[in-house]
């Protein structure tokens, strides 16, 4: 798209409807899309799609018809309340590349209330920032997609292909929201994702794994506690075994994650046991989290992993007799690194350099996005490219609303670019 006049017409139509963007982004921020609790929220972006008279496919994802796809993450919650929303619309001609605009719904939960200078479910603009859980993470991504299609609209333009805006749930836990919609049958000829990439573009990203380790133990009073097995004290051994595990991969390391010093990070996020405080605990269990190099199979990871449980339980008399149990539910979920060159990812960093006047940064992620989805499994060029954001999974989480609105033109004008423009019917 070279034509200046139509890229100025267009960055000033995102403008224009920037504070309806901010109240937008304040409203859905509001509505604490936790896992399992996203339906309301859901239904707030049905609603918008349905305004703006995109045909709304609204469905709850059934375990059964994704259990088999490649990149599916086992689940141990239930899915009766898990909607995913796409909103499509259709061109009357088609004359470009059609487009999976996506952004997930789903918000991590916010720890302790008293950490936060303000409720995390009260959005507050404060000296340029959106606070609030989920505000950068990524409801700013997902009100980014909706208005720079209403931009479009303001000066009486429409995409001359499909665009599909999805809002998925579960991209926190396991991706089955982005899952299931390939299962559904949305395939684009390239995606958007606008996580909060502090205005950079994704180049690579590692692979999750999660699992849980359940130890048992002999219980004992207290008084003659040398006769019991503490099942709490005997997983820190396996916990140091799982770190050396993580220092071996990071000093292997990875020429996409060269710039990181420390690219694989294991986390001990969750651990429970025992039942009285007078008693030898007889249980415990505790979830990891790990990231994973590209390249590396899921099958050898958690090989690696209990191998490495298992030999550091031969060390403890109780474990050696009753060794731990590991689990997977949660991210089972590769790398992906970016094919450099397509031509949506040209498309993009000359939109990037015509609101922003500089080229477009590349940052490879030591997390997981469900761009490893239309990436690896349907070959559609997937490019994670969003707003600055501070404090996401952590308390006073924020999004910078100039960084937004700069991220929304970006986006209006790769729709113009890539998809092509008609006029609105
Ligand atoms: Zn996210």
């Amino acid at each position: 798209m070279n034509d200046q006049a139509l890229r100025d017409r267009i960055a000033k139509a995102v403008d224009a409807g920037f504070d309806q963007q901010v109240a937008f982004l304040a409203d859905l921020t509001r509505i604490p899309s936790l896992r399992c609790q996203e339906a309301p929220a859901q239904d707030f972006m049905a609603a918008a799609m349905r305004e703006r008279g995109l045909a709304v496919d609204r469905w709850k994802i059934e375990v059964d018809d994704i259990r088999h796809l490649p990149g599916f993450s086992p689940v141990a919650v239930s899915y009766e309340h898990a909607f995913n929303v796409v909103g499509t619309h259709r061109p009357r001609q088609r004359k470009g590349r059609s487009l999976i605009l996506n952004g997930h719904i789903d918000v991590v939960p916010t720890g302790p209330l008293d950490m936060w200078a303000e409720h995390p479910f009260e959005p507050r603009v404060r000296d340029g920032w959106m606070v609030g859980r989920g505000a950068g993470d990524m409801k700013a991504g997902l009100a980014a997609n909706l208005f720079a299609l209403d931009a479009l609209s303001r000066i009486g333009l429409a995409p001359a292909a499909e665009v599909y805006l999805q809002s998925v749930i579960e991209e926190e836990c396991t991706g089955n929201g982005a899952l299931a919609c390939l299962a559904r049958g949305y395939r684009a000829d390239a995606a958007i994702i606008p996580e909060p990439m502090n205005d950079q573009m994704l180049s690579a990203q590692l692979g999750v794994m999660w699992f849980q380790v359940r130890v048992r133990g002999r219980p004992a009073h207290e008084a003659v506690a040398g006769s019991g097995a503490n099942a709490i004290e005997a997983c820190w051994p396996l916990i140091q075994a799982l770190h050396r595990l993580e220092k071996q991969w990071n000093a292997q390391g990875h020429p996409a994650f060269a710039e990181h010093e420390h690219p694989v990070n294991f986390v001990v996020s969750r651990i429970q046991g025992g039942d009285w405080t007078s008693s030898v605990p007889a249980w415990c269990t505790f979830d990891m989290r790990i990231g994973i190099f590209p390249g590396m199979e899921l099958s050898e990871v958690r090989a690696q992993v209990e191998s490495t449980v298992a030999e550091a339980a031969r060390h403890d008399p109780y474990l050696a007799e009753h060794p731990p149990a590991i689990v997977y539910h949660g991210f089972q979920a590769e790398a992906y690194v970016l094919p450099q060159g397509s031509r949506a990812q040209r498309a993009l960093e000359r939109c990037h350099a015509a609101v922003y006047g500089e080229a477009l940064p590349q940052f490879a992620s030591t997390g997981t996005t469900d761009a490893r989805f239309f990436g690896l499994y349907e070959d559609i060029p997937s490019l994670v490219y969003g707003p600055q954001a501070e404090n996401i999974h952590a308390f006073d989480e924020r999004v910078n609303l100039e960084s937004v609105r700069r991220v929304t033109q970006t986006i209006a004008l790769f729709i113009a670019d890539w998809c092509g423009l008609e006029d609105k019917q």
